[in-house]
């Protein structure tokens, strides 16, 4: 038996070739990084890894985490700059004793000396959101949380070993040096191959108030089922911080435990994730959460169509020429 379910619609190109390791009998690890770095790699996708959305000084800082759910190793970088596949050094972070989680410029010296390959990540269309945003924001008050989307995975392989792990270029305009939950372990992803993984996306900085990824992987261990333990968490968390705070940010969950079932949640419309198991192909799904049960509902091929559409369709700078 193997899984995956991941995050978003970006997933589905790097899901399915995942998927194509897990049925020749690869291991969940090679799924989950091979998957991910499909992800960081098309530009198209502007919130994770090349052509992602750049900080307020425009520049692209990166996060990634990743967790073996068998050894508990867990390795993560925080803002990095200038490599190309983030994923992979978080990868190869978990296999230190110590150090396992870096940031900005020793991240950057720690993957400039381990040989992984440099690569400017700032793209022409990036910055062409990025000069759009500015005069935005000039015109009027725009929160910098706006359609930024981390990907983030959980996978179980043929042995049952299970990995999570996450990409992301943060939130768009976020301070330079800024991190979110996603390579914090516990709170973007986690993962314990005796009873399931999680992994999370949304505003960072309310999801790790409640460390969600680990309380959707506890509540699997105390029994639920991962779309009860999706829900639990998601409309707890939900509640509390609009209780407390008054407000609330985007919150939404993945997870898949040892069995391969699985979940998914969200206090928001339109998230979407995509989930693949032996014996169903990648499947993208769109959810929603009606008085706390979340309902799930398959792609249609126009969603689909036009998803590619949006991201792809050529941009205008303000007052500037068309570009790709
Ligand atoms: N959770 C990410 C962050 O706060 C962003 C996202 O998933 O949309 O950096």
């Amino acid at each position: 038996m193997y899984g995956m379910i991941a995050t978003w619609h970006m997933a589905v190109e790097g899901i399915t070739k995942g998927r194509k390791i897990l049925k020749d009998r690869g291991c969940a690890a090679d799924a989950i990084e091979t998957a991910i770095k499909e992800v960081e790699d098309f530009e198209f996708y502007k919130s994770v890894g090349y052509g992602g959305l750049p900080n307020e000084e425009m520049e692209v800082e990166l996060d990634a985490g990743y967790m073996d759910g068998t050894t508990f190793d867990m390795g993560a970088v925080g803002a990095i700059k200038d490599f190309a596949n983030p994923i992979s050094i978080a990868r190869r972070l978990s296999k230190e004793k110590v150090n396992n989680l870096l940031v900005g410029e020793g991240a950057e010296k720690f993957a400039h000396k381990e040989g992984f390959q440099r690569k400017n990540m700032l793209t022409e269309r990036a910055k062409i959101h990025y000069y759009n945003r500015v005069k935005e924001i000039k015109e009027q008050e725009i929160k910098p949380y706006s359609g930024h989307d981390t990907v983030g995975m959980v996978c179980i392989d043929e042995n049952s070993n299970m990995i999570a792990a996450t990409s992301t270029s943060g939130l768009f305009m976020k301070k330079k040096g800024r991190v979110g939950d996603s390579p914090i372990c516990g709170s973007g992803f986690y993962v314990d191959s005796k009873v399931g993984g999680a992994s999370a996306t949304g505003l960072g900085e309310d999801l790790m108030k409640g460390c969600i990824s680990y309380e959707i992987v506890y509540l699997m261990k105390e029994g639920h089922h991962p779309q009860e333990a999706c829900e639990i968490a998601v409309n707890k968390l939900d509640e509390e911080l609009k209780e407390r705070r008054g407000m609330v940010g985007d919150l939404s969950v993945i997870a898949m435990n040892n069995k391969g079932e699985w979940g998914a949640a969200t206090n928001i419309e339109g998230f979407s994730f995509v989930v693949t198991t032996e014996n169903q192909e990648p499947i993208v799904y769109l959810t929603k959460n009606v008085n706390g049960k979340c309902i799930h509902e398959r792609a249609s091929k126009e969603w689909l169509d036009n998803y590619i559409k949006i991201i792809t369709t050529p941009l205008a700078r303000e007052g500037g020429k068309i570009k790709k």
